[in-house]
């Protein structure tokens, strides 16, 4: 591993975080299909020519999927909200818009890199390594894609399974 590939992006604290580290037991929260309701641009990924930006552009009017919102506001302060996409980091903004709009509790948003093209399964492994190099301890994930629920089942984490539909 180099010392600090440009997927991790960002670590960005966020509105709900209060002392002056991250650190300690973390959940890891993916967005689309646990938190947005991503459904209305599906569409937009069902041809053969997948259209991926106007897929990621059309984010902004997602609606909220409440029973996570919800559960992540029962989850006590001395545990950290780190958001797990593997939305580009060129939609960080509408994704901290829409994250604002929708008051959703969040610690941390990592986002993938505009550059990496990797499966969301490795870029979600990479991340939960660096978080553990940042002394943040996953505890618990929730995830959509049954590959990364798989995933962060070989990482030792617990996830739970949100059935959205978008992936098979
Ligand atoms: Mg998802």
């Amino acid at each position: 591993m180099s010392s600090e590939p440009d997927w991790f992006w960002p670590v960005e604290p966020g509105p709900t975080l209060s002392g002056p580290t991250l650190s300690g037991p973390t959940l890891c929260v993916d967005i689309d299909g646990v938190l947005a309701d991503a459904t209305h641009r599906q569409h937009l990924l069902a041809s053969r020519w997948r259209d991926w930006d106007a897929f990621f552009e059309a984010a902004g009017r997602d609606g909220l999927l409440a029973q996570q919102a919800v559960l992540l506001d029962t989850i006590g302060q001395d545990h950290v909200i780190a958001l797990v996409t593997a939305r580009p980091a060129w939609i960080a903004t509408l994704t901290q818009g829409w994250l604002t709009e929708h008051d959703v509790r969040w610690d941390v948003l990592i986002m993938r890199s505009n550059a990496d093209f990797r499966r969301s399964s490795e870029m979600k492994t990479a991340a939960v390594w660096q978080l553990r190099q940042r002394g943040l301890e996953p505890v618990l994930a929730l995830d959509d894609d049954a590959r990364n629920v798989a995933a962060y089942a070989r990482l030792g984490i617990p996830c739970v399974y949100i059935h959205s539909g978008y992936h098979g």
